[in-house]
């Protein structure tokens, strides 16, 4: 941590950005690389080598001595392999340092390793990797020492995309030509291009690495397997925006200092509902940028916190009783010149534009909210969603009052006139202003909800990426703008045409607008009724992928194959039944050499109290109800952990990757819950001393 920090100074000094692009490469090759971060043309061998020789003597002056391919495969994480830039030794033994056009465009890693769902098989290895120009290079400094970071999508030999990258940019593509069409419409001659703007808030737990290196279930599977409640848990709503600890606030300073330096706009910074919880928002970028710069996030918060002698939890719920993490994907579409499409305008009841895009999206999500459920699957998630905290497993669209209502007049009596307006908030005391207030209010409970001038995603899950849900976002609402661009091309009176389209739009699709509380029980029963999804679980939510639906759908954007999908949906069936495997054995191996054996101790020492006790003439009471009350338990556990180990051999017989995930989510799952229930009432009597790593209170109250 440097102590005089100059954020202006110091903000993107590790990235190839445009500034050092400008300042640095042949003019002529500058203007052909802007062209081709637009899509415009191709980037020639002979500029890429420009490119390089100037990317490279960039980043050695900052003492790199590696470049990597920085790509996303299908495993939630980055992956990268580093090569050094020395040449072969001259025939004096001396070398120079190299990097050719050819090193920075194409990347060559073997790609049998990384999950491929049926696409590869092991001894076909190839896969490669492509420069993304639009997503800047940087430096990374850390144990390494310094790399040049190349981002790049990744796939495999015959084309087919083995990332998350490859989509996420084809999506951009589709809905980028699509928008257009509709931006056309109302005469926009200007703009040139449209592009998703996204800005990921983070969540996260931060928990003390001595304690952690003491949890084999936050070792191996990133969360707890195990753990009673401690006595006090969220219910006082006293860490929520409170004061940031003293140690947690030099971990944050650390962060945002390391995020700058790599041009990651770290803006907000809280402490969040949980005990232990913490959030970091960025300021919005283009879609592919704010995807890269979330794994960096990622990165940067597990790395720094290694620092500070802390540990970085991402997963989505590593306590239970507490709330878990997610991470909001902010969503927008702007053009080039600036003009945000979600932008409502003071009067939304005039601004035809709007409405339209309004319509797209909410024909979108009610289309397709499946897919959108899809995208935020992932095993821990399903600890989440739907758990009375973080959105419910349902999807619906909270838009508020002042465009309900707008929506309303349009649905009722064909025209919409008015529009509510904010009004003042009094404060009601002299010394304080009175405030403008926004036209709505907010809804935190709902998993898609328009705040103000773009749309915020709630469920996806905070060790995730967040490129599914926002391919699926730019596919599906391109999908509608086609619809609707087909149609309104053609139409003979377009004002008339537009505005029955309006209303057919928000008529057909209002079922999915819900402005209540989400985690009620009358809204599923309500949204049962309304015949919306509730897809409650990640193997649920995997055959969406691969419905006819969604097979049209992505097809006709080139966005994914039939292929691609297929083996998509099969590398999460897999990735499901490994993760509970794993989760399983974990708690089998901690249950017989950790917490069994202390628990066989410490009703040694109560038998001896006993006999002691009684060979003094007295009737050891309570130590008898003890002895019973524990050994009851630790029966109930022996007997739960041979079920649970028959359940995980069975599980490893069955080799079609769809069945056993089902198993693992029924009977799997089913065990470890039979074994965790006893194990948390021994915790609750065994004495603190004999249990044999640091209780929930211990994790998150004593940072
Ligand atoms: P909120 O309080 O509604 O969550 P913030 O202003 O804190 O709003 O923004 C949350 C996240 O949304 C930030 O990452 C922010 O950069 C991003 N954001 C703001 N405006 C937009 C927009 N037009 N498009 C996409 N993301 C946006
Ligand atoms: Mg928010």
């Amino acid at each position: 941590m440097k102590e005089n920090f100059n954020v202006a100074e110091e903000f993107g000094v590790d990235v190839f950005n445009n500034h050092v692009m400008k300042l640095r490469l042949p003019k002529n090759v500058y203007k052909n690389l802007k062209s081709a971060m637009e899509g415009k043309s191709e980037l020639s061998l002979e500029d890429a080598d420009s490119i390089a020789n100037v990317m490279k003597n960039w980043a050695v002056e900052k003492g790199a001595t590696h470049f990597t391919h920085w790509f996303q495969p299908l495993t939630g994480s980055t992956a990268e392999k580093h090569d050094s830039f020395i040449s072969a030794p001259d025939s004096e033994g001396r070398i120079i340092m190299e990097f050719s056009g050819k090193e920075l465009i194409k990347g060559e890693p073997d790609a049998s390793s990384f999950p491929s769902g049926g696409l590869r098989a092991t001894f076909e290895a190839r896969g490669y990797t492509a420069w993304d120009c639009t997503s800047p290079a940087f430096i990374r400094h850390d144990g390494t020492g310094a790399i040049l970071v190349i981002p790049t999508a990744f796939c495999s030999y015959t084309g087919e995309a083995l990332d998350q990258k490859t989509p996420l940019l084809r999506s951009m593509d589709a809905i980028n030509e699509q928008a257009l069409r509709i931006v056309r419409l109302f005469g926009n001659t200007s703009s040139k291009t449209v592009t998703p703007s996204v800005g990921a808030e983070q969540e996260y737990f931060i928990v003390d690495r001595d304690k952690y290196l003491q949890r084999k279930d936050l070792i191996y599977t990133g969360r707890t397997l195990f753990g009673a409640s401690p006595a006090k848990g969220q219910e006082l709503d006293d860490h929520y925006f409170g004061v940031i600890r003293e140690r947690i606030g030099e971990f944050m300073r650390d962060v945002n200092q390391e995020l700058w330096k790599l041009g990651v706009s770290a803006r907000t910074q809280h402490n969040e509902v949980a005990p232990g919880q913490h959030e970091l928002a960025p300021i919005y970028a283009q879609c592919n940028i704010a995807t890269d710069n979330n794994q960096l996030t990622m990165e940067i918060l597990k790395k720094v916190a290694y620092h500070h002698n802390l540990v970085c939890l991402l997963h989505e719920k590593p306590f239970e009783g507490v709330n878990g993490s997610g991470k909001h994907d902010n969503w927008s579409l702007t053009t080039d010149d600036g003009i945000n499409l979600l932008n409502p305008g003071k009067t939304p009841h005039e601004n035809i534009q709007f409405l339209l895009v309004l319509g797209a999206v909410m024909k979108a999500v009610d289309t397709h909210s499946d897919l959108l459920r899809e995208s935020a699957a992932n095993v821990g998630n399903d600890q989440r969603l739907g758990a009375n905290e973080a959105p419910p497993a349902i999807i619906s669209i909270f838009l508020g009052e002042q465009l309900e209502d707008v929506i309303n007049q349009l649905i009722d009596k064909g025209d919409a006139t008015s529009s509510i307006q904010k009004g003042k908030l009094h404060t009601g005391a002299s010394a304080l202003p009175d405030l403008n207030k926004d036209a709505t209010d907010r809804n935190r409970t709902s998993p898609f909800a328009f705040t103000g001038n773009k749309f915020e995603f709630r469920m996806v899950g905070s060790s995730d990426s967040i490129a599914p849900a926002n391919v699926v976002l730019n596919t599906i609402v391109a999908e509608s703008f086609k619809e609707i661009a087909d149609e309104l091309e053609n139409a003979e009176d377009f004002n008339m045409a537009v505005h029955d389209m309006i209303k057919k739009l928000f008529t057909e699709h209002q079922r999915i607008l819900f402005n209540g509380n989400g985690y009620s029980e009358e809204w599923a029963e309500e949204a049962h009724r309304r015949g919306l999804p509730d897809i409650k679980n990640m193997v649920d939510a995997i055959p969406a992928l691969t419905t006819d639906k969604a097979l049209k759908l992505y097809e006709q954007f080139g966005v994914f194959t039939k292929t691609e999908l297929l083996s998509r949906a099969e590398i999460k069936y897999e990735a499901y039944k490994k993760t509970v495997n794993i989760e399983a054995k974990s708690m089998l191996n901690i249950s017989s050499k950790q917490i069994i054996p202390a628990v066989i101790s410490y009703t040694t020492e109560l038998a001896n109290s006993i006999a002691a006790v009684s060979e003094a003439g007295i009737e050891p009471t309570t130590q008898k109800a003890i002895l019973a009350d524990v050994t009851e338990n630790l029966n109930a556990m022996y007997k739960a952990q041979t079920e649970l180990k028959e359940a995980v051999e069975k599980g490893a017989t069955i080799t079609d990757p769809k069945e056993a995930a089902h198993f693992f989510r029924d009977t799997v799952s089913a065990k470890m819950k039979e074994l965790r229930d006893p194990a948390d009432r021994l915790e609750m009597i065994v004495d603190k001393e004999y249990w044999p790593f640091p209780s929930y209170g211990d994790l998150i109250f004593e940072v």
